[in-house]
C-alpha cells in the first residue's frame, strides 16, 4: 500500500473511529481537477478521497474514464493532503493496476456486484493482498446477491470490508435516481452487524439538492458514514454532474448533519414507554385483523375454485386499490405507502387462493370453510346477489387518484417513521 493511511479503519479498526466520510469526484478527469478538489476538500472532515478512473457507463460513447493515468493523479492528490484514496475496480486488470499505483482502498461498483462471475474474478485477484474493499449494493434490490459478493470477497482473505448503500435502479420518472429502499440496508445490518455500512446519497439522489436530506436520513438510521461525490467545478464534470457538489457545499452538509444515539437515555420517559405499549397493542391488532382478512380470502378462494373463477379479478383489485388509497389520503397517510402495503396484501391473498385451488391449503378450517362457502353461494344463486364484481362502478377511478406526485414523494423524504 502507498503512503501511511491515517484513519483508524485502515489500520483495521473502524469502530474506534467516528463516522467514515468518503468524498471526491465521480471521475478523475485531470491532474489539476483532482488536486484542486482534494486540496479544497481537506478543509473539511474527510476520511478517504474517492475518484473513478474506469467509469461504467450505461450507454457507450459517454465519458468512460481516463484509465490508468488517473490512478497517478488520484494518488498524487491524496499524498498532497495526506489522505488515503479509493477507486472502483471492476476486473482483475483494474485490481492489479490499483495495487501497482498504491491505491489504498478499492470499491466494487453496483453493476459489478450484480454479477457473481465478475465479483469472483476480483476476489481471486485479491487473494493474499488484504487491501480494504468497499462493496456497493447490486443494481437490483436483491440482498442475497449483495451478501454473496461480500462472502466472495471475504473468502479471498479480505479482512476490511465496508458496505455501501447506493440505492436500487428503477424504471420511469421517480424522485430518486436510485430508490433507497431503506429496509434492505436495515436488514443487511441486522444480518451482518459487525460490518461497517455507509450510505452514498449522491447516487441515490441523482440531484445535488436532495443529497443533504438523504445523508441526514442515513445518519438517523445509524449508518457508519457517507460517500459523497464532490467536484471542484460540478457543472463542468464529465460524469454525474447533476449530483456532484462543490467542496464548500460538502463542508456545509457535513457541518449541518445532526447526530443521534441508537440507545437514547438509559431511562425512557413515561410518555415514550406508553407510546411504545400502544404501538405493540396496535401491531397485535393489525396481525389479528390480517389473519381475519386472510380467512375471508380463503373462503372466497374456495368459491372461486368451485365456480372455476379466475383468482385475479382485475376490476375488484382496481376498486380496492382506489378505495384504500383515497381512504388513506383522508387520514394523511402516504398514498405510495398504502399502495405498497395493499399490493403485498393482495399478493399474499392470491398465494393463499392459489394454494386452495391446488388443494394445498394448510388451513385446518378448510373443510368447514368449504361447507360454509358452498352453502352461502347456493343461497346466492337462489336469489341474493353478493360479490358480483362486474357490477362495481369503476368509472374515472384512476383519473381521480393518480400515483403520488414527485412533490408529495419529496415531502416524505424526511419521515420514514421507524419507531
Ligand atoms: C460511482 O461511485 O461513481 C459509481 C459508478 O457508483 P455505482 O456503482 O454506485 O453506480
Ligand atoms: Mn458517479
Amino acid at each position: 500500500m502507498g503512503s501511511a493511511p491515517k484513519h483508524g479503519f485502515l489500520n483495521g479498526n473502524l469502530s474506534a473511529s467516528k463516522k467514515f466520510f468518503v468524498a471526491g469526484p465521480c471521475s478523475v478527469e485531470s491532474e489539476e481537477q483532482m488536486l484542486r478538489t482534494a486540496m479544497q476538500l481537506s478543509a473539511y472532515e474527510v476520511t478517504l478521497i474517492r475518484g473513478g478512473v474506469w467509469k461504467p457507463r450505461t450507454r457507450p460513447g459517454s465519458f468512460e474514464g481516463v484509465g490508468d493515468k488517473g490512478l497517478v493523479w488520484l494518488k498524487q492528490a491524496g499524498n498532497a493532503v495526506g489522505l488515503p484514496v479509493a477507486t472502483e475496480a471492476a476486473n482483475p486488470t483494474h485490481v492489479e493496476a490499483c495495487l501497482r499505483a498504491g491505491v489504498d482502498v478499492l470499491w466494487i461498483g453496483a453493476r459489478t456486484t450484480t454479477s457473481p462471475f465478475a465479483v469472483q474474478e476480483i476476489a481471486d485477484a485479491l487473494r493474499g493482498v488484504d487491501i480494504p474493499v468497499m462493496i456497493k449494493n447490486p443494481m437490483n434490490p436483491d440482498i442475497e446477491l449483495w451478501i454473496g459478493a461480500i462472502e466472495r470477497i471475504h473468502k479471498a482473505g479480505t479482512t476490511k470490508i465496508i458496505l455501501v448503500h447506493r440505492g436500487f435502479s428503477t424504471y420511469g420518472e421517480t424522485l430518486y435516481r436510485n430508490q433507497p429502499i431503506w429496509r434492505i440496508p436495515i436488514e443487511l445490518r441486522r444480518r451482518l452487524p459487525h460490518l461497517p455500512l455507509i450510505c452514498d446519497p449522491s447516487h441515490i439522489c441523482g440531484k445535488q439538492r436532495l443529497v443533504m436530506a438523504v445523508a441526514q436520513q442515513a445518519i438517523d438510521l445509524l449508518f457508519d458514514g457517507l460517500m459523497i461525490e464532490v467536484h471542484c467545478a460540478p457543472r463542468s464534470a464529465l460524469s454525474d454532474s447533476g449530483q456532484q457538489m462543490t467542496p464548500a457545499q460538502y463542508g456545509r452538509v457535513i457541518r449541518k448533519l445532526h447526530y443521534v444515539s441508537s440507545s437514547g437515555p438509559t431511562q425512557l420517559p413515561d410518555v415514550i414507554k406508553l407510546l411504545r405499549k400502544e404501538i405493540d397493542a396496535i401491531d397485535d391488532n393489525l396481525i389479528a385483523l390480517l389473519a381475519k382478512r386472510m380467512e375471508c380470502v380463503e373462503r372466497i378462494g374456495i368459491w372461486k375454485r368451485n365456480e372455476n373463477v379466475s383468482l385475479f379479478q382485475p376490476e375488484r383489485w382496481e376498486q380496492i386499490l382506489q378505495d384504500r388509497i383515497q381512504a388513506s389520503l383522508k387520514r394523511h397517510l402516504s398514498g405510495s405507502f398504502v399502495r405498497n402495503l395493499f399490493e403485498q396484501i393482495h399478493e399474499e391473498a392470491l398465494n393463499i387462493q392459489g394454494r386452495v385451488r391446488a388443494g394445498r391449503s394448510s388451513s385446518s378450517r378448510n373443510r368447514e370453510v368449504g361447507a360454509f362457502t358452498a352453502e352461502h353461494f347456493e343461497n346466492d344463486r337462489n336469489g341474493s346477489r353478493a360479490l358480483d364484481v362486474a357490477e362495481l362502478d369503476l368509472r374515472g377511478q384512476w383519473e381521480n387518484c393518480p400515483p403520488p406526485s414527485l412533490e408529495r414523494q419529496h415531502a416524505c423524504v424526511a419521515g420514514i417513521g421507524l419507531d
